[in-house]
This record gives C-alpha cells, sequence and structure tokens, in this order.
C-alpha cells in the first residue's frame, strides 16, 4: 500500500499544505491566507479543514485511507490503495518539542500556550509532528537540498528573523526544552541598540534581520538624516527590504550603512556559530538570501577577518525552492514514521 503524509508550513502570512509520497513527491499542494487574528484553537481548525479539503482532493476518505481504483478529484488516476501515516507541521514558534506544545509565536503573537501537536493529533485521526519552521526546512535541505552529504549543517534562516536549526550526525539536535538553535537571540551589545521581540536589546537579531534593519533605519531617519529611501517608498513606513536594496545599489549612503551592519553581524554571528559547534557547513535561507553574492559576499570576508585558520567552511544557499516548507513538514512526519517503525 502507497504511504503518504501531510506536510503542513505554517508561515506569518500564509499556511500550505501537501501530501507527500515516500518518493517526497508533492500533490495537491495549496496554501491559504495564515489570519493573525485568530487564537489557538480557530487558528488550527482553518488548518484542519484545509486539510481535509486536500485529502478529499486526493481521494481520500475520512480516515485517510483510498481504497485502490478511486480517483483523485483532479483527474489524475490513483491505482494503488494508499494511506496516510502523518502528519508533520513546522511553526514558526517557540515549541516544547516533547510535549508538542507551541509556547509563543513571535509573528503569530494568538499562537502561543497551546498543545498544538495533541490538538491537530485528535482532530484529524493522525500522528502528528510539530517542531519549529527552521528545523523543518533544515531536514529538507539536509536529505534533498544544498546539505546533502553535510551530517554536521546549520539551517540558518535570514529573513525578517534569523536564527539557525542545528543537524549533528544527520540529526536535528533540539536541546533541553526544544529551541536550541535561537541563535539570533544571543546577546552582542547588551543593552544597546533596539528591543528585539525576544525582550532584550543588543540580540544579534536586533542588529541585522530584515525587519530590525528597518526599525535601525527608521531611527536614523527620525534623528534627520537623510536618504532616498523614504521618497523611494513613499513614506518611512513603507521602507522594506526591497527599498533597501534598491537604494544601496543607487548608491545611498543610508542604506549601505544599514547594508554594512546587516553583513557585518551576520558575518560575526556565523562566526560565533561556527566557533561554538565547529560545523563547517551553513545553508542560508529565507527572504534576504534573495539577493545573492550581493550580501553573502560581504558576510563571508567579514567571517574571514575573524576566522584564521583554512579548514575549509562552506556558505551555501538553500536549494529546495519554494516547497522547502511543506517539503521540511512532511520530514518531520516521516523521521517520526521512522522512529516507531524502529
Ligand atoms: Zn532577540
Amino acid at each position: 500500500m502507497k504511504r503518504f503524509v501531510i506536510g503542513i508550513d505554517v508561515g506569518g502570512t500564509k499556511t500550505a499544505c501537501a501530501l507527500v509520497d515516500e518518493n517526497r513527491v508533492l500533490y495537491g499542494g495549496h496554501s491559504i491566507p495564515s489570519n493573525p487574528e485568530l487564537e489557538n484553537e480557530r487558528f488550527f481548525d482553518v488548518i484542519v479543514e484545509e486539510v481535509k479539503t486536500l485529502l478529499a482532493g486526493q481521494g481520500f476518505d475520512a480516515s485517510g485511507r483510498r481504497p485502490a481504483g478511486t480517483r483523485a478529484a483532479n483527474g489524475q488516476a490513483r491505482l494503488e490503495a494508499a494511506e496516510i501515516a502523518g502528519a508533520g507541521v513546522g511553526m514558526p514558534s517557540f515549541i516544547y518539542y516533547d510535549k508538542g506544545h507551541i509556547i509563543k509565536t513571535s509573528n503569530l503573537v494568538k499562537i502561543r500556550d497551546f498543545p498544538a501537536r495533541d490538538y491537530l493529533s485528535e482532530k484529524l485521526r493522525l500522528q502528528v509532528t510539530l517542531d519549529n519552521d527552521a528545523r523543518a526546512a533544515a531536514l529538507a535541505e539536509y536529505r534533498h537540498g544544498a546539505g546533502k552529504g553535510f551530517h554536521n549543517m546549520l539551517y540558518c534562516p535570514v529573513s525578517s528573523g534569523i536564527s539557525s536549526a542545528i543537524l549533528i550526525g544527520g540529526k536535528l539536535f533540539r536541546g533541553s526544552y526544544g529551541w536550541a538553535g535561537e541563535t539570533g537571540h544571543m546577546i552582542a551589545t547588551p543593552g544597546e541598540g533596539v528591543e528585539c521581540g525576544c525582550g532584550n536589546r543588543g540580540c544579534y537579531m536586533s542588529w541585522c534581520s530584515g525587519l530590525m534593519i528597518i526599525k535601525h533605519i527608521r531611527q536614523w531617519i527620525d534623528s534627520g538624516e537623510k536618504t532616498i529611501m523614504t521618497e523611494l517608498a513613499g513614506g518611512k513606513e513603507k521602507i522594506d527590504s526591497i527599498i533597501l536594496e534598491k537604494a544601496h545599489d543607487a548608491g545611498d549612503r543610508m542604506a549601505v550603512k544599514a547594508f554594512n551592519q546587516m553583513t557585518n553581524w551576520l558575518g560575526i554571528w556565523f562566526y560565533n556559530l561556527y566557533v561554538s559547534l565547529n560545523i563547517n557547513c551553513f545553508v542560508l535561507g529565507g527572504g534576504l538570501v534573495k539577493m545573492g553574492e550581493k550580501l553573502l559576499d560581504p558576510v563571508r570576508r567579514t567571517f574571514d577577518i575573524y576566522n584564521h585558520d583554512d579548514f575549509p567552511v562552506y556558505f551555501k544557499t538553500a536549494a529546495c525552492g519554494k516547497n522547502c516548507g511543506t517539503l521540511g513538514a512532511a520530514e518531520l512526519a516521516w523521521e517520526s514514521c521512522a522512529e516507531n517503525a524502529m
């Protein structure tokens, strides 16, 4: 019998889900907007309905089975019988992994202190594996993307926030309570700088994440510094990383200063991760990585200022593409299936 898992990638703006088979082929993938106004149960009820629609569209009944000979709603013949082996969920949250409990979610603030794994498991009548989205993506990149062959690897999303998922010996390292790798919140300049969602000033993220660098820019504008970004964006509140990149390319002084601050702190952060863990493969994901060499080259140069050894260190960009989150969430489920089979 052919087996599938459901991969559910919950993001701050959209939630995607798909069926994934044992060859990691995705079926019926689609996404819905994530509603930040919904609290715990209501938020996950929407996801449950979405998953039911996904399953029905692929010819599965309510018990997650598809008898041989049925067809998916999209007309594709699905001749073999099939069953759903489980579901994996990647969340942009602090998660107490062993308990399947969401502690807090920085960009979906109403989702907090909630036993999401058991709630979903009961509603979907499936085994559910719940983890942080960076760790889900790390598994996808390790098994199918830029981290292939690197059994020690760090997956670092560089986006509105920054973090790292730690893979050691081909296994995710989660730590005592499940949120190992929240290294963006390590303190770089105690008490100095803008305040981060973690409650502190001066963590790495507060100096160089996409969201935070924009905060710095707005502060500089408020203190009277000049930039073309206000005009380019149509107001300082509308400045985002795309405007920053445009202004940087045009040689705008403040944009160059912001860019340098970002790449400098990213380089220092990567160096500290390297000396802490001695992991030599960094797979960089997240929206800002789209800037490519423009971002990576100066980051690497800062890293090299502090690194005095010749051992190879690899900085790679994520290779799994737009389905990385869904594929990674599915990998969480496949990993649990494999552990249960042992
Ligand atoms: Zn922080």
